[in-house]
Parts: structure tokens; sequence; C-alpha cells
């Protein structure tokens, strides 16, 4: 049943044309959702409804957006989740090509989409990215300097910010690398087994190391010189201890955990004879197992056993 025709004008776009707003208010029939605040239409409400329109119902209470004239908000952009600021204030346009103009939120009509009229959209116009939820469309225009200035402080503070992370994640993971390295002479026996039992899969099987060749300190004699954690979620860290002669490396990296032994120069050869005397590795195992895993771990080892007797076949 028509209660009434809506005598109301609105604007309507450029060149103050005038509309005669058609829509009619009614006691509501069935159950829907208002097209303004969203919520649900039971039979019986007030409604207000454009009769050329599909599914414009609002609670006759719900006032009816009227857009602002072209010429004080020309820029016209829809957003999803949420309207991009309050309305006065300026934003920062995203684009697909990334950050756009400096705009001034003038006016914002809300509109919901009720889960059928999703569904109607994508069955009547294949319009699959559809989702029930709101939708606002903005109308904008371009900031003025002094309306650009508060967006243009925090795009500055941001930066400043995200400048500051990268320096510190640079200056970890130099202090890392450091760390890391060992000096010049030194050799480094990585996944060397201090606290844990190391693991070698071959042919013949799996071996594992339980002790090393090198016997070391305990642990509470361990002097730190230096350590170096990154941030979260990474988890990428470095300890560097002193212990006795030797540097013990913990490294890690997400669930990859290392312990390595740094060997100064003058006690590489011992360490070495000791180590292949204790695998019990022969001069055809080493070229053997070099043929197929030189650059494995263990590879200096190897290369070692074999270059020594090769040394000893030239005497
Ligand atoms: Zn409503």
């Amino acid at each position: 049943m028509v209660v009434g025709l809506n005598q109301s004008y609105s604007e309507a776009g450029e060149g103050q044309k005038r509309e005669m707003d058609m829509t009619r208010t009614i006691s509501a029939k069935f159950t829907s959702s208002c097209t303004v605040c969203g919520k649900t239409i039971r039979p019986g409400d007030q409604i207000t409804y454009d009769p050329a329109i599909r599914n414009s119902s609002r609670h006759a209470k719900c006032k009816a957006f009227v857009a602002p004239a072209d010429a004080d908000a020309p820029i016209r952009l829809i957003y999803s989740s949420s309207a991009p600021a309050e309305v006065g204030q300026a934003f920062r346009e995203v684009t697909r090509r990334g950050a756009g103009r400096l705009l001034t939120l003038v006016a914002v009509d809300s509109y919901y989409i009720s889960p059928r009229e999703a569904q109607r959209r994508e069955e009547d116009f294949d319009d699959f990215d559809c989702q029930a939820g709101y939708e606002y469309t903005c109308y904008c225009r371009e900031a003025t300097a002094e309306e650009a200035a508060p967006v243009l402080a925090r795009e500055t503070e941001r930066d400043a910010k995200a400048a500051a992370a990268a320096a510190e994640k640079t200056r970890m993971e130099t202090h890392i690398h450091e760390l890391s390295t060992p000096p010049e002479g030194w050799t480094m026996i990585d996944g060397a087994a201090l606290d844990y039992s190391v693991s070698i899969s071959s042919e013949n099987g799996t071996e594992n190391f339980r002790e090393s060749a090198l016997t070391l300190p305990e642990r509470e004699s361990w002097t730190l010189l230096g350590e170096e954690h990154g941030p979260a979620p990474l988890s990428v860290y470095a300890r560097l201890y002193q212990v006795g002669p030797y540097r013990v490396l913990e490294h890690g990296n997400w669930d990859d955990w290392r312990t390595a032994i740094m060997v100064p120069p003058e006690l590489r050869e011992a360490y070495l004879s000791r180590e292949v005397a204790r695998r019990g590795i022969t001069v055809e195992s080493a070229t053997e197992w070099l043929a197929k895993y030189r650059g494995c771990m263990g590879t200096q080892i190897y290369e070692f056993a074999a270059g020594q007797t090769q040394l000893q076949e030239v005497k």
C-alpha cells in the first residue's frame, strides 16, 4: 500500500540538473535488509524504496544519502571494507600502481549488500567479486596543502621508521656475518658435534658422530665474544664463544640450529689428523668420498686426508 509519494528534490550532478525523488514510503511486507543501515527490515516496518531500483528498500527513518555536487567532490571512489578517512579529513589514495593523490573525503554513502543481493549480482552480472557487507562510495576532491599536512607528516614518520628498521636489519645481518666469519687462517668446522650428535647418511648407512676429535672444556668456562639476534619471526642468531684456544659459534635460522668450531691456524693440522684417525679415513676412502660428496659437510677433513697421503706419496 502506497502511503505517500515523497516530494523532496535532490541535487543530481553537474549543470544543476534537478530530478524528482520518486521514492515511496510503505509498510514492509517482507523481511529484507536496509540499504542504509544494513539492519533487518521486518514486515510492518515503515520503509522507503524507489520502484525504479531493485532492492532499494531502507527504513523510512534512515535518511537517504544526498550526493555532494560534482564541483565540490569531483572524484568518486568505491571502498569495500571501510571508508579511507573521516569525512573532512585527507587521505592518500591507493592505486594499483601504489600511492596516488592526496584527497579530502567530502561525503560517504554507505550501501549494504545483503547476501541475497551479492548472490543476485553474481547471477545477473557474473560479478564474482561481490561480497555481502558494506560498500562505501567516497566523494572526494584534491586535498588542500593544509588538509594534506597531517597525512604527509604521518607518511614522513612511517618512512623514517621503515628506514630505521632497514638500517637495524642491515646492522644485525652485518654483525651476524662478522660473528660467523672465522678469522684469517682459522678453520671452521660447521655442524660439529658438541652438544648434539651429527648424523651423516651415505650408501653405507648412517654414521653417528657423538664426539669430535676436539675436547672442549665445560660450557661454564666459555667466554661470550659477541652475540646477535635477528628480529622475530626469522629468529636468526649467532653467538660466538672463546673456548680455550678454539672458538665456538652457535648459529641458527628458523629451526636450523648449528654449532661450529673454529680452529686456530696452529692447531688445524693436529685437529684434522686426529679427526682422520678417529674416523679411520684412508687415502682410498677419502678419494672415493670426495668423488661423491665434495662440498658436503666434512669435505675439508677428507681433503686433508687425501692431501696428506698425496704428500706422503710424493716423499
Ligand atoms: Zn535502516
